[in-house]
């Protein structure tokens, strides 16, 4: 796997299409697999907190999300194709559930905002399958959503819980699916229920 280091950090080397087009191959092949979309902020946070540089470096895929990682990697003679987002992603794979019936579990943001977003993706595609949704204010200790996401199986888990919770919360309890995509999407859900 090709990837670009930044400060520590391994960026997977693709564009936003082929990214999409590859977490659809393995969400077929029924592989597990943990994104995370990082910005300069993660890359920061990552620097100074070794605790989670160590969960992010956990994931299968690292992007650079973010204008600054692609310029950087410029600046250290080892470009990177662009800039995959955590929203633009996010999208990509909507589409592709709703061609393929995928199902979806969305993990965060406030009940109110989340609600927003079942409802415009139940209106805006049709062929997915919701399998579960739950606002991201809840108590750590407790074990129930990722009961319900083992029970539920999706094929893409979203988590929107920010940074670095979403990291945290998807390197805890990946390993107790045995297939699917879970990736951080930040504020994503806000964004979609606009
Ligand atoms: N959020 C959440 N639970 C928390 C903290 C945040 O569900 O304990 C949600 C928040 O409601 C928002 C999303 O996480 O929808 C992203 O928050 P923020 O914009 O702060 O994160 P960033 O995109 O900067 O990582």
């Amino acid at each position: 796997m090709k990837c670009v280091n930044i400060m520590g950090i391994p960026f997977f080397y693709t564009d936003q299409s082929s990214f999409i087009q590859l977490l659809d191959e393995r969400i077929q092949q029924k592989k597990r697999t943990f994104v995370v979309t990082a910005n300069p902020e993660i890359v920061m946070k990552a620097k100074e907190d070794a605790d989670f540089k160590n969960t992010i470096l956990q994931a299968t895929y690292i992007t650079a999300d973010g204008i600054g990682i692609v310029k950087a990697a410029k600046l250290l003679k080892d470009p990177l194709p662009g800039r995959v987002t955590g929203f633009d992603t996010m999208m990509g794979l909507l589409q592709v559930a709703n061609e393929k019936r995928y199902k979806i579990f969305l993990l965060g943001a406030k009940q109110e905002t989340l609600d927003k977003v079942v409802e415009k993706i139940k209106t805006n595609y049709p062929g997915i399958q919701i399998v579960g949704a739950r606002n991201g204010y809840f108590d750590w200790k407790q074990n129930d959503i990722i009961d319900q996401v083992i029970d539920a199986k999706p094929d893409i888990t979203f988590v929107a819980l920010g940074v670095p919770k979403q990291e945290q919360w998807i390197a805890e309890n990946i390993h107790r699916v045995e297939s699917g995509v879970m990736m951080g999407v930040g504020g994503s859900f806000d964004a979609i229920a606009g």
